[in-house]
């Protein structure tokens, strides 16, 4: 039987450890501020930033939304980031991604304060996390590396493999895994032999945004399979697919007419070792980490000691 390595629980624990150092901060007089910047009506993002923006009255953090209409331009944009780099009250600053078309994302990520940067987007902390000094990590590889050491499962030694090689999850995924001294290797689209490579990792990190993309046949057996991927289907055949068998999940598919599969074949957990569910896996720990960055931002910004520097 593979065990099922609970994102959800791992994510609440670490919410209990930030709302303590929230409490312990207020006693100095600090209140760890996250600044959320959504623009614009997209539903999915809508549902993102209300999340984040609770969790951080949950544990005790102030928060700002701040809601741009859809029609922002990159100048409007840049003046916005200016005045929140600016303000001494905010300590993390989060846009919320996709952008609309007409502005130019990639400068605005830029134009935000690297000791304000709490998704870690910015090309500093991607660089101080490469030559491991202290930075923000983009919170789901952050995530990944949380659920692996607070499982108990060992890192160092290990042939990890990441298959993805984006800027925000497989190449700092990546990077982490390195400092955590597995041997690793990524992997992506132009990669020959994938399940060969695959079939060798003691450690396989799925990033590709493909439902169901990592078959069995990939997985070695007794292997730790970190699923990042979240991936919609709503076709129902792909649904028989990866889930015939499953009643509970056909009756939510029913009721919604959808459902999320990740980028691993759910048959492929049969033989790893330990996995992590979708949903239910490395999702929790995204918005545990942005807690956990913003409270550290706040101490790095501040010169607080703490547990998180
Ligand atoms: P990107 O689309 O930016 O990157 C996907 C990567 O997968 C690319 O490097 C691409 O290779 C690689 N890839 C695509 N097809 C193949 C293939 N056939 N064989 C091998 N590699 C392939 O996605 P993200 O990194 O942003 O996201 C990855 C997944 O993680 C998505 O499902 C996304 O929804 C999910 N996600 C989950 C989060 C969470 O909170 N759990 C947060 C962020 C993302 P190449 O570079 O060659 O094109």
């Amino acid at each position: 039987m593979s065990r099922v390595l609970s994102g959800t629980a791992i994510a609440a624990e670490i919410k209990r450890e930030v709302a303590a150092e929230v409490a312990e901060l207020a006693s100095q007089g600090i209140r760890p501020t996250l600044a959320a910047v959504l623009v614009g009506n997209v539903a999915a993002s809508q549902i993102y930033v209300r999340n984040k923006v609770k969790t951080c009255e949950e544990l005790g953090l102030g928060s700002e939304m701040i809601t741009p209409p859809a029609s922002v331009t990159t100048e409007e944009m840049l003046a916005l980031i200016a005045k929140l780099n600016a303000d001494d009250a905010i300590d993390g600053i989060l846009l919320q991604l996709p952008l609309p078309a007409q502005v130019d994302t990639k400068r605005l990520l830029e134009a935000v304060s690297p000791e304000k940067d709490v998704d870690g987007f910015h090309p500093i902390n991607a660089g101080r996390i490469q030559s491991g000094q202290p930075g923000l990590a983009p919170c789901t590889p952050a995530g990944v590396i949380e659920i692996l050491k607070r499982s108990g499962i060992p890192i160092a030694g290990q042939n990890a493999v990441v298959i993805g090689r984006s800027d925000i999850v497989g190449k700092p995924a990546a990077m982490l895994l390195l400092h955590q001294h597995a041997t690793v290797t990524i992997c992506h689209s132009k990669t020959r032999n994938l399940a060969e490579i695959t079939r060798g990792a003691d450690i396989l990190v799925a990033a590709i945004g493909r439902a169901g993309f990592v078959t069995k046949e990939m997985v070695k057996p007794g292997a730790t399979v970190i699923d990042v991927g979240i991936n919609r289907i709503t076709d129902h055949a792909e649904f028989e697919k990866f889930f015939a068998g499953d009643a509970k999940r056909e009756a939510l598919f029913a009721e919604k007419g959808s459902t999320i599969v990740g980028d691993v074949d759910p048959h492929a957990f049969e033989v790893a070792g330990a996995y992590t569910p979708v949903p239910g896996g490395v999702g929790p720990l995204t918005i545990a980490m942005l807690m956990a960055n913003t409270v550290r931002a706040a101490r790095m910004r501040r010169a607080v000691a703490g547990k998180s520097n």
